[in-house]
């Protein structure tokens, strides 16, 4: 099995969501946004998964009922997961 898309046989990529707030203050005389933004901290989503950079393919676990075409791919969300234990 290569990691690569099933279909077309291009690039994967590894996507998931975060989200987070853009903060700007906003001026108490003119009522104008300052240009600074900051950022909240970061929440992460549920929403993960494999896409191709080509086609349509998507991927999202094996939550769904085992795929076993794609079972391969399983090791690249627990990548993720263990990358995130170190931080
Ligand atoms: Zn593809």
């Amino acid at each position: 099995m290569k990691y690569e898309c099933p279909k077309c046989q291009s690039q994967l990529k590894y996507w998931e969501e975060i989200l987070f707030d853009k903060e700007r203050t906003i001026n108490k005389r003119t009522g104008k946004l300052n240009k600074k933004v900051t950022r909240s901290n970061e929440i992460e989503l549920e929403q993960h998964g494999i896409s191709c950079t080509k086609c349509d393919f998507h991927y999202y676990g094996n939550e769904n009922g085992n795929d076993v075409d794609y079972e391969h791919l399983n090791a690249i969300f627990d990548q993720s997961i263990n990358e995130r234990g170190k931080g």
